[in-house]
């Protein structure tokens, strides 16, 4: 119970304290919708039933969430920050927020994020850029920049989002807290707008290693409805290891010419704190580093085009209202219900499946997946996480202009785990000499989850600093 809420304070004290500071940051766009009054009756309800029979407080009792605009919850609007799905209201919930209510979480609205979570900085929603609160002229980082403002600004305990690509961790970094993504295949994507189906994951944005591990617990686990959930359960490697660890790094990601020279010096000083410490720091050479961006680009595009086909104008949210036939009101509903970034994905993704390319791209990136992942793989043999970056620089500023292809190479540390499927984090470890924070990523191996976190909690506990 005292995971959450401070002692003495009530949930509807701490709901209040979380709406202040809504209140306090709305010049920020964090929100694209607040249930003020949805979650001031609930945290009474909770008080209440808890009053009576204190045995009775479910698992998250008191914890206050925001979600990412991408997760359905019921009777509540979902738009993917788009105007295609303006107007829609969820038939159901996501099993994670079944799951998390079902243990007394608060859900206090539903945070901004880039159209159809496919972007980095926040820029592509169609409500406006989140600001970050470190510096109100940069962008959050994204996709999930609402989310990770909403931490930022204690708007919430914990904010549910989903990362396909980094959209959890690079936020978290940009923002100066914690961002996690588990493996592939532990939280149900059942109630997740799907982009790209085989690399999207349910993650989190906190600012305590140890109220995200709660909150990712609850979540975790089979499902009906999702397929693609591993059976296990436990966490069978997860003894806490206070022996040295045995820490990765890569050595290409350090000597990437993308890689801020201030980050690439903190992340040196970092590596140097931790063999003082006495843990090992073993280099590591990933052959296919240099693929990781087009194998990402090219996967993830395929499975948009395909996810995407759905919103025809017919089924959900915008439909064109001047069409003169079928194929009109596909086209004409597609075309001014998607944004640039969503309809260059679409096109990308298109070419990269047609006859005749789809050997040369689609297949090739595949194979490029494949031998990232076992190496992944082979490297787990060897160490106990592996650290990198979690993204060459700092947040930039809102109005700097950028080609869509420099904002994919912003990616380059982030997609490793997505392609290779497995869980990875980001810590706050810095700031640079303007005062904008960055993180530090650590790798685990495949559904290691407990490890991953415990390890991280004792190498980078002193860095989880709030700002608010
Ligand atoms: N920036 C990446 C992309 O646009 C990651 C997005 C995400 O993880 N949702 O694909």
């Amino acid at each position: 119970m005292d995971t959450f809420l401070k002692a003495g304070q009530s949930c509807v004290q701490a709901v209040q304290q979380a709406l202040a500071h809504v209140d306090h940051n709305q010049h920020l766009n964090v929100f694209i919708e607040v249930f003020a009054d949805e979650a001031m009756a609930r945290a009474r309800e909770l008080d209440q039933k808890v009053a009576i029979d204190p045995s009775s407080a479910g698992r998250l009792f008191g914890a206050i969430v925001s979600i990412k605009d991408v997760i359905a919850y019921r009777g509540h609007e979902l738009t993917a920050a788009s105007k295609m799905l303006e107007g829609y209201h969820s038939l159901f919930s996501a099993t994670a927020v079944e799951r998390i209510l079902a243990e007394d979480a608060i859900i206090i609205g539903r945070t901004n994020c880039d159209e159809f979570a496919m972007g980095s900085d926040n820029r592509t929603s169609i409500y406006g850029a989140t600001k970050n609160a470190i510096d109100e002229e940069r962008v959050p980082g994204g996709s999930s920049g609402g989310a990770a403002v909403s931490v930022q600004i204690d708007a919430c305990h914990v904010a549910l989002a989903s990362d396909t690509g980094g959209s959890v961790r690079q936020p978290a970094s940009f923002c100066g807290v914690i961002g996690f993504k588990p493996s592939y295949g532990r939280i149900s994507r059942h109630g997740l707008i799907a982009y790209g189906s085989s690399f999207d994951q349910i993650g989190l944005i906190g600012t305590d290693h140890e109220q995200i591990w709660e909150v990712y617990n609850v979540m975790q686990g089979q499902d009906g409805h999702d397929s693609t959930l591993v059976a296990r359960q436990d966490f069978p490697h997860s003894e806490s290891k206070d022996r040295p660890l045995r820490i990765g790094y890569l050595q290409a990601a350090l000597e990437h010419s993308a890689l801020q020279k201030e980050v690439k010096e903190g992340i040196q000083r970092v590596q140097s704190a931790l063999q003082d410490k006495g843990h090992e720091l073993v280099p590591l050479e990933l052959e296919h580093f240099d693929y990781v961006i087009p194998a990402y680009y090219v996967l993830t595009s395929a499975e948009a085009s395909s996810n995407l086909s759905r919103y025809d104008g017919v089924r959900y949210g915008h439909r064109a209202s001047n069409a003169k036939s079928l194929d009109d009101l596909y086209t004409l509903s597609r075309t001014s219900g998607f944004g640039d970034e969503v309809k260059r994905r679409i096109l990308l993704g298109t070419f990269v499946l047609s006859y005749g390319y789809y050997d040369a791209f689609y297949a090739k990136a595949q194979k490029v997946r494949r031998l990232i992942k076992e190496s992944l793989e082979t490297m787990f043999e060897q160490v106990d996480l592996i650290i990198l970056p979690t993204a060459p620089g700092v947040a930039w500023p809102l109005d700097h202009e950028m080609t869509p292809v420099e904002v994919y190479l912003a990616d380059i540390y982030s997609v490793l785990a997505n392609l290779a499927g497995i869980p990875a984090i980001s810590m706050p470890v810095g700031e640079d000499s303007a005062g904008m924070p960055y993180g530090i990523q650590c790798l685990g191996a495949s559904f290691e989850e407990k490890q991953l976190i415990e390890m991280c909690g004792k190498l980078f506990a002193e860095r989880q600093t709030k700002v608010t």
